[in-house]
């Protein structure tokens, strides 16, 4: 499949007909060519975008709810083809592109088109004096940049709110992940989206992302990525004074105390490791364990891990797929030799896994769990975004907490205790932008979501979100 870019309701090819290559990590092969698009294809782009924003921002919020509902009833009318196209993007097992990323994705327009429906802004009385009020309107052409681990999920939870608020949107998808955006472009085109409201540009980052943070007449930037990546676009969207959402990786806590209910914390602490191949900025990748339940847990835990079924995205029965790329897998790979140099002991797992037939070249890596490393090693500090965790026991609550707080993230954090006020006092000292308690990757769409210190700035989600794509303006009448 050759995929094109969608520019003022039309898709075309990238101005310099340049094209790159999309693999299938299932199998290693090339399966499609996605467009390598330039500055020239940002400026097209965006200022297509520009054209729609009086209209767009003009409709009444019923008008653009219509239209955002009818995104997202096409999103559920295709959901098999997008779960299939996303699996094969991926290597994600198509049964949780099925069951989570394409739903969500359905879910997120669906939220926003009603939210605004129920969204108000401020009025304050200020008696005899008169009265000040709010007015919050769209601000312009809005930059969305986000990464191929959750590839449509995330992609339209930048883009629904932008939109729901009355902007126009240049979107870039991941270049590593890009045939279900491809796809929403159609969806978009069915739904009676009027062109240039939505523009989606495929490529690279230093190609296509940079040329769209960089572009003077795009006031806004919701970029979802790794740390790095949102510094460097921090420091280039600083002197240009744009309106910036961050959210950047994670090195997540998961805290077991020996009150907590086992069987619980051991099925879901399976899942928050290696779901999607680890490659969840929310999973947790370092388990702490209260001593007198860590010989219990690590025995039970690493037999769960090892019957974890590796193999076929394709295949219903699959729970673990192929990592992201080739390039991926083998940083991955790093890391876990990395964790050998630092002392670590692999409990299981470690190796790459070849399976047979068609899928001989795909990218699996067995689940892996390594103990014995101190909380300040490498392998401990830094992200490494693949079915890799690490277990270390602790003595005390107050232990718990400052390893959980040792990092540079601070993105998200479980815990697991029956201990009512402890799960309190956790969730309230933990540095994270969102804490589970005896659960998981459990969220209310109407909360706000982001993390905190090295894990990003800002909040997406809920009215948060309409906030940040709308700019207050005060009012104050006299009377
Ligand atoms: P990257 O930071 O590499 O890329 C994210 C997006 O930014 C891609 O579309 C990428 O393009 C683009 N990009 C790369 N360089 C630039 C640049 N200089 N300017 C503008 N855009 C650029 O992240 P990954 O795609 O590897 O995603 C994994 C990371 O995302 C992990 O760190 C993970 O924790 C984080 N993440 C955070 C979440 C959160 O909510 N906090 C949620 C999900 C993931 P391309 O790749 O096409 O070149």
């Amino acid at each position: 499949m050759k995929l094109q870019n969608y520019i003022n309701g039309e898709y075309v090819d990238p101005i310099e007909g340049r094209f790159l290559d999309n693999m299938d990590p299932s199998t290693g092969r090339v399966y499609g060519q996605i467009p390598d698009s330039g500055p020239e294809d940002v400026e097209q782009a965006v200022q297509a975008a520009r054209k729609a924003f009086p209209a767009w921002s003009g409709l009444s919020a019923t008008e653009r709810s219509r239209i955002l509902l009818r995104v997202s009833q096409g999103i559920e009318d295709q959901l098999e083809s997008l779960a299939q196209a996303e699996s094969k993007d991926n290597g994600k097992p198509v049964k949780l592109a099925r069951t989570v990323d394409i739903p969500r994705a359905r879910d997120n327009f669906a939220f926003y088109a009603t939210a605004i429906l129920h969204d108000a802004s401020e009025t304050h009385d200020m008696g005899s004096a008169g009265f000040n009020y709010t007015l919050r309107r769209p601000i312009g052409v809005a930059g969305c940049i986000s990464p191929w681990n959750l590839p449509l999920y995330l992609f339209t939870w930048k883009i629904a709110p932008a939109l729901a608020a009355g902007n126009t949107v240049v979107a870039k998808p991941s270049e590593v992940t890009p045939a279900t955006a491809f796809l929403l472009s159609r969806i978009c085109m069915e739904a009676g989206l009027p062109p240039g409201v939505l523009n989606i540009v495929h490529g690279t980052g230093p190609r296509v992302g940079e040329a769209l943070v960089a572009h003077p007449d795009v006031p806004l930037i919701s970029f979802t990525g790794g740390t790095a990546t949102g510094a460097r676009i921090a420091a280039q969207a600083a002197p240009l004074f744009k309106k910036l959402s961050l959210e950047l990786g994670g090195k997540n806590p998961t805290l077991l105390f020996a009150d907590g209910d086992f069987e619980a914390m051991l099925s879901t602490t399976v899942r928050s490791s290696f779901a999607n191949q680890g490659q969840i900025c929310l999973c947790g990748s370092r388990i702490l364990v209260e001593r007198s339940l860590y010989p219990r847990f690590i025995e039970a835990f690493v037999q769960r891990t090892k019957a974890l079924r590796v193999g076929s995205p394709l295949e219903e029965a699959t729970q673990i797929g192929a990592v992201v790329s080739e390039s991926h897998m083998e940083k991955v790979l790093g890391y876990i030799a990395l964790a050998q140099e630092e002392g670590g002991v692999i409990a299981c797992g470690g190796k790459r896994v070849v399976l047979s037939g068609e899928q001989s070249g795909g990218y699996y890596l067995e689940p892996t769990v390594i103990t014995g490393l101190p909380m300040q090693c490498r392998t401990n500090q830094e992200e490494i975004f693949g079915p890799v965790v690490t277990v270390m026991p602790f003595d005390t609550e107050e232990e718990a907490l400052s390893l959980a707080n040792s990092t540079r993230y601070g993105l998200s954090a479980t815990v697991w205790t029956s201990h009512l006020t402890r799960a309190h006092r956790m969730a309230a000292a933990l540095e994270v932008g969102i804490v589970w308690v005896n659960c998981w990757l459990v969220r209310d769409l109407r909360t706000p979501f982001g993390g905190v210190k090295s894990s990003g700035i800002g909040r997406e989600g809920g009215f948060e979100a309409l906030r940040f794509f709308t700019e207050p303006k005060n009012v104050c009448i006299s009377l």
